[in-house]
């Protein structure tokens, strides 16, 4: 080969090398610069992982701290609970599903003073026998396994009883066990001693004070007792007094003696009511009555007051309502007696008028008798018309100071109505007039439904009893004779007072001074009437009545007319004094008109008149019971029946 092809040849295989030589460069810088990154994204990794491990590690501990503060907390608050279980007085335990003590604090293991087998682990039942055996419980008169029974049978109930035992100590224990919803039992005992010996000394002093209160009663019935007899005598005097020959200053001075006595009697009797109706002591007593014996009553009573002033006086009662109803009447009466006195008291002129109406009866068949009494007096400012149903309240102005009171009439009224479930109401316009309104509700009776025709009837009935009873007694007699009347009376100035009472009247008289002399009396005397004094000595008036009946009863005689005259004010007693089997009673000091009409209803057929003039019987009660039409009695009408 030449040189030239060989030089080329070699330059050519120089360039080649020096190509791949080049290019074997390019690949390495390559790899190279391809290995860099990798080292970098290695390196990049590593420390990412490093942080991420730092994290973590930091995560780990505030994790472990946050454990230990917690498990710090949980130790906390376990201690607390603990020890506010610890610190109660009261027994704290808890049982588990086999009744079995998981812990109790030292309040409830106290009790077993410090026994090793009492603590956890120990059984229910195993408990209530160590309670017994260790004499730490009083079970009183129980016998000891009756008691133990009772207990476990009270323990295995789903919701067991609260139940007080007595420890031995006489402290008191309540035992208040609560199944949770995981079966474990919650007991607690509650010392309660404190609370029960509070109790029976607030018992104590409520019985001291109840007695106290009875005491108050007892004194004020007594004393009402006491001073009305005496007063009985004062006023009695004085009312004979004023039917002699008197001089017009003596005429005055006697007047005022028997209207002060009045008003006192009348203030001592108030006093009494209210006081016992503060007391809760007011008993009512239901009674067969009529509506228009009642309303007549009323009328009569309140007749003087008007004769004096241009006050024109109307009752109308509704003739269409039963006449007889079971109530206490005297109650009834007495609020009435208040409203319409009051009425004519604070009207100088014009009416009061009186209506009785009804609404519908109620389920119990009771209708609710309205009594309205309208006046055209002096009226009640309007800011004063709740006020004067207070105690001793009056409406206080210059006007009202001129006319009597005690104040207490209204607060009375409205306390009987309600206490007999009736209600007392007020209208009233100053300067003229007032409406009182008394509603309550009343059991007509079982054969009432009768208006007036029935109750003249029945009115008459003590006179048609003893008519018919006493007629074959008149017909043996056949002669005529004086009505015989006997008054059982202890004091002496009572039976002068009786005596001139009675004077005008063609009687024969006897007196007892006590039950025993009346008994006798009555035996021996055989008396149309007997006029009976409750309270007298040897034997009382109650007593000797109810012997009286005994011997009617066993002899079949006919029942003597008894007639109670009392001085007890208290409100209440007329039920004991009527089921000692006395027909009426009334109040000393004893009023003429009303000794009158006992006799007129007793009188018997066959004896001398005893009235001077004719034997009619009370003139405004009869024209009242004898009509079936809504009765008006106007003041010259009450002037005709008078007459
Ligand atoms: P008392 O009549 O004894 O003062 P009440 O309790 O019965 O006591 O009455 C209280 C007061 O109510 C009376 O004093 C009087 O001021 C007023 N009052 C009662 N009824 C009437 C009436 N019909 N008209 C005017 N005022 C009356």
């Amino acid at each position: 080969m030449n040189l030239h092809a060989e030089l080329a040849k070699e330059r050519r295989a120089r360039l080649a090398a020096e190509r791949l030589l080049k290019l074997r460069q390019e690949e390495l810088h390559a790899a190279n610069a391809q290995l860099g990154k990798h080292a970098n994204a290695l390196t990049e990794e590593i420390v990412e992982r490093r942080e991420e491990a730092h994290d973590l590690r930091e995560q780990t501990d505030q994790a472990l701290q946050d454990l230990k503060l917690a498990k710090s907390e949980i130790h906390i608050a376990k201690r607390r609970l603990w020890d506010s279980i610890e610190t109660i007085e009261d027994g704290f335990a808890v049982f588990d599903e086999q009744h079995e003590l998981i812990v109790a604090n030292t309040a409830y293991l106290s009790v077993f003073d410090d026994m090793p087998l009492v603590g956890p682990g120990v059984s229910y039942p195993q408990l209530v026998s160590i309670m017994l055996e260790e004499g730490i419980v009083d079970i009183g008169q129980d016998r000891p396994q009756q008691w133990r029974a009772r207990m476990l049978e009270r323990w295995h109930q789903p919701k067991p009883e609260p139940l007080v035992i007595r420890l031995w100590n006489g402290r008191f224990v309540k035992l208040l066990d609560r199944r949770s919803a995981d079966g474990d039992t919650v007991s607690l005992a509650l010392d309660i001693t404190d609370t029960i010996r509070n109790q029976k000394k607030l018992e104590r002093a409520k019985d001291r004070a109840q007695a106290a209160n009875r005491a108050k009663s007892a004194f004020l019935a007594r004393m009402s007792h006491e001073l009305r007899t005496p007063m009985n005598g004062v006023v009695g005097m004085a009312d004979l007094l004023k039917d002699t020959e008197l001089n017009e200053e003596q005429a005055l001075f006697v007047e005022t003696i028997r209207s002060s006595g009045t008003a006192l009697l009348e203030l001592i009797n108030d006093v009494l009511d209210f006081s016992k109706l503060e007391a809760a002591k007011f008993v009512l007593v239901a009674q067969e009555f009529s509506l228009r014996e009642l309303a007549a009553d009323l009328i009569r009573l309140f007749e003087p007051a008007v004769q004096t002033k241009p006050v024109d006086l109307h009752l109308s009662c509704d003739a269409n309502l039963p006449d007889r109803y079971i109530a206490d009447h005297g109650r009834i009466r007495q609020i009435l007696t208040n409203l319409i006195g009051n009425a004519v008291k604070f009207t100088e002129s014009g009416s009061v008028t009186t209506t009785i109406t009804a609404g519908a009866p109620d389920e119990n068949g009771r209708l609710p008798i309205e009594f309205r009494i309208v006046d055209t007096g002096i009226g009640i400012p309007a800011d004063r018309v709740d006020y004067i149903f207070g105690e001793f309240n009056q409406v206080d102005d210059q006007k009202n100071r001129k006319y009597e009171g005690t104040g207490l009439g209204l607060a009375i009224s409205r306390q009987l109505a309600e206490l007999m479930g009736g209600t007392v109401a007020v209208e009233s316009r100053e300067g003229e007039g007032s409406i009182f309104t008394l509603t309550v509700p009343l059991q007509p009776a079982q054969a009432s439904n009768a208006p007036a025709a029935v109750s003249e009837v029945h009115v008459s009935g003590g006179l048609t009893q003893n008519a018919l009873a006493n007629e074959a007694q008149t017909v043996a007699e056949d002669v005529v004779r004086k009505m015989r009347i006997l008054a059982a009376e202890d004091n002496k100035t009572n039976r002068l007072v009786f005596e001139k009472l009675i004077k005008s009247l063609n009687v024969e008289l006897q007196f007892a001074e006590n039950g025993r002399q009346a008994l006798d009396a009555w035996r021996e005397f055989r008396p149309d009437l007997v006029f009976m004094d409750i309270s007298m000595p040897e034997m009382d008036g109650k007593e000797a009545t109810l012997r009286i009946r005994r011997e009617e009863a066993e002899y079949h005689l006919p029942r003597t007319p008894v007639c109670a005259l009392t001085a007890h004010a208290l409100q209440g007693d007329e039920d004991e004094i009527l089921s000692s089997g006395l027909d009426h009673y009334l109040t000393k000091p004893l009023k003429k008109d009303l000794i009158f009409d006992q006799v007129r209803k007793a009188m018997p057929q066959g004896v001398e008149p005893v009235f001077e003039g004719d034997h009619a019987a009370p003139a405004v009660q009869n024209s009242l019971l004898a009509t079936t039409e809504p009765t008006v009695i106007l003041p010259e009408q009450r002037h005709q029946a008078a007459e």
